[in-house]
């Protein structure tokens, strides 16, 4: 190999080369140093000399440099200064100084003054310049990799990665520095709760990435509404927290949280689709709603509740009542812990009626909470509360295994279908299914007669949709609760793949009319005959509703006109005894008159006071927890 050669070899195996910048005011030092730094063996440096600092500082705004050899050696005193000047603006570059001599006070002196390593001018040899411009260059990268591992340790641990809003940890951590300044400047601060309106319906119709596409969406505009120096942050799924500080008074704080409710509202466009949501939010204002940002966060919350409950898309503040109803709330939590474990819970049952038939077809499992203190509370009171605080699956697994037991036993309703209300925490729970399995097969009840209802925002969701399919091939019916209220499109209905429609009550107190309600009902009852699936209407309580759903092809109904829900024992009642209440409005409809409707009611519900004695049995109703 001749000389040349044997040179582009080595050019081309030697690694990379190096951008230097050379800041060197002497002539004979900058041609020995750009002499040594080009030689074709070893690592290869690009030198860029200047004559001082400051121009060394406006090339690095231009250029990229790996970094930068300044000469200190004539006049090392002033240099010092220079060089830290050069190592605040010039972080990204290591810098390696060349000293009039090596001794240990000069070294250390130009590392406090921001070089990474120093070089005695005397003692320059190309070898140990290479090495020590090579490790300052490796040593500086390492340290920026590190810096920049911590600065992304440090936020992912303070902020929330979906929308890169501050995470509750840091927006306490900020709120209480705000409250110690404000209380030396005596300006309140006023502490904003704000949680999205319907949020999982979207997620639970459009999907997950949409539904995380609008929540980045609503974190800039909740960004954008408020000034740089107050507080932001995404504390949970659909919640964010705000604190803005210097409010005047209450009113201000209100027109500051509409501004934030109303970027909230304007539509958003995603992937395709235009949606809308709004906010529910909650105001506490410090110092009078809470003294620390535990407490004001508290009460916000409070606030906001009272909002959601107010209509929702509105804005509450924090009052001393919401206080008790807060109070009240944390009992109900822990009240329906307790009830669960203790035996507070029960079953009702509301039969469905085919009145063509003049038959039971059916019965609905309704959950009851008999409180020791406060009496009968709503399932639609408990059961929200039990969704939230995570003790619903538990409870819904009760209610299931209670139901298909009691269903086993039902004299003169072997046939009928039992119906049990499934809540979204239970569909989505991952042992769903197995627990399913296992009622049937410890129940021994038939597949075919259970039918499982949910409403359709929870149906609606590509999750739900792969657990109803496995729960259809079981063999068990899927029914869509409160039909016409949630936002099923008639797409969603083809693809469900559901085996009933229970048509909501609001459309059965409209049927007699022939107003929009009456139109849909008609519309409803065509939908499900052409798509073959069965219908049921719930909530009828006059004979005119009956007449109306039956002129229009419905003739399965469950509701007052027939029965309340009623007690184990009393269904069984209703199902042997021809002369059961719920069977007059259908063979007599003229006979039927309010009184005796009144009367029906009465002899059949367990709250109307006028039930037959020997229809009362207090614990043939009662299935404690506890029991298997
Ligand atoms: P839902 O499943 O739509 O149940 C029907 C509700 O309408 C029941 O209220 C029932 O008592 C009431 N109802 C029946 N007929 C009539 C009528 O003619 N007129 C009127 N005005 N109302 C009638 P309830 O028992 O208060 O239950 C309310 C909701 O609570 C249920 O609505 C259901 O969504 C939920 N729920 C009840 N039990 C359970 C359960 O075990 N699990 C779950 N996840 N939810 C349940
Ligand atoms: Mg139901
Ligand atoms: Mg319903």
């Amino acid at each position: 190999m001749d000389e040349a050669a044997k040179s582009n070899e080595e050019t081309r195996d030697a690694p990379k080369g190096f951008s230097l910048l050379l800041v060197v005011e002497d002539d004979l030092t900058a041609k020995r140093l750009e002499e040594i730094l080009a030689r074709p063996e070893g690592t290869r440096f690009e030198t860029t000399r200047v004559l001082r600092v400051e121009e060394a500082l406006l090339r690095l705004h231009a250029d990229r440099f790996d970094a930068m050899l300044i000469d200190l050696s004539v006049h090392e005193a002033d240099g010092l200064d220079s060089l830290m000047r050069a190592s605040a603006a010039a972080s990204a570059v290591p810098i390696v100084v060349l000293t009039y001599q090596r001794d240990e006070e000069t070294g250390l002196r130009a590392t406090r003054a921001g070089a990474q390593d120093y070089l005695a001018k005397g003692e320059v040899t190309p070898e140990l310049l290479t090495r020590t411009l090579i490790h300052a260059i490796e040593r500086h990268r390492t340290l920026q990799a590190l810096t920049q591992a911590k600065r992304k340790h440090q936020f992912l641990a303070t902020h929330d990665t979906l929308t890169e809003l501050p995470n509750r940890y840091w927006f306490m951590d900020q709120l209480d520095r705000l409250l110690a300044r404000s209380q030396r400047s005596n300006t309140p601060i006023a502490v904003f709760f704000i949680d999205l309106d319907g949020f999982k319906a979207i997620n639970d119709n459009l999907g997950h990435a949409i539904g995380d596409e609008l929540l980045g969406d609503v974190a800039k505009r909740l960004r954008s509404s408020i000034r740089k120096n107050d507080l932001v942050a995404r504390i949970g799924g659909d919640e964010f927290l705000a604190a803005i500080q210097g409010i005047e008074d209450e009113e201000e704080a209100f027109t500051t949280a509409d501004v934030i409710r109303q970027a909230v509202e304007r539509p958003y466009h995603l992937d395709g689709n235009e949606c809308w949501i709004s906010a529910s939010i909650g105001i506490a204002i410090h110092p009078q709603h809470g003294e620390d940002g535990e407490s004001l966060i508290q009460s916000a919350d409070a606030a906001m509740y009272e909002a959601k409950n107010s209509g929702k898309n509105c804005i509450h503040m924090y009052n001393t009542e919401l206080n008790e109803k807060a109070a009240e709330r944390f009992e109900m939590v822990n009240g329906l812990r307790q009830a669960v474990l203790s035996g507070q819970l029960f079953l009702e049952f509301q039969p469905q009626i085919e009145v063509a038939t003049e038959s039971i077809v059916g019965v609905e499992t309704l959950v009851r909470w008999e409180h020791p203190t406060r009496g009968s509370i709503s399932p639609a009171d408990f059961i929200p509360v039990a969704e939230e605080t995570g003790g619903m699956v538990q409870l819904g697994e009760w209610v299931l295994r209670a139901a298909c037991q009691a269903a086993m036993g039902w004299e003169g309703l072997n046939d009928a279908r039992v119906a049990v209300n499934i809540s979204g925490r239970q569909i989505h729970h991952h042992d769903f299914l197995s627990h399913l399995d296992r009622v049937l097969d410890e129940t021994g009840i038939a597949p075919t007669r259970l039918e499982l209802e949910l409403t359709e925002s929870l149906a609606a969701s590509e999750e739900a949709v792969q657990v109803l399919d496995q729960i259809r091939e079981r063999g068990i019916r899927v029914a869509i609760d409160d039909f016409g209220t949630g936002y099923s499109s008639l797409t969603l209905l083809r693809r469900l793949n559901v085996d009933l429609l229970k048509i909501d009550q609001s459309f059965v107190r409209g049927a007699a009319q022939t107003d929009p309600d009456g139109v849909i009902l008609e519309g409803i009852i065509h939908i499900a005959r052409g798509l073959g699936i069965d219908l049921i209407a719930e909530g009828v309580e006059t004979v005119e509703e009956m007449r109306c759903l039956l002129e229009r092809g419905c003739s399965r109904m469950q509701g007052y006109l027939f029965s309340k829900p009623v007690t184990r024992h009393e269904l069984v009642h209703l199902a042997t005894d021809p002369e059961a209440a719920w069977r007059i409005p259908i063979v007599d409809p003229e006979s039927w008159s309010p009184e005796l409707s009144q009367r029906s009611i009465q002899t059949q519900t367990r709250r109307g006071g006028a039930r037959s004695g020997s229809l009362h049995d207090p614990d043939e109703h009662l299935y404690p927890v506890l029991k298997d």
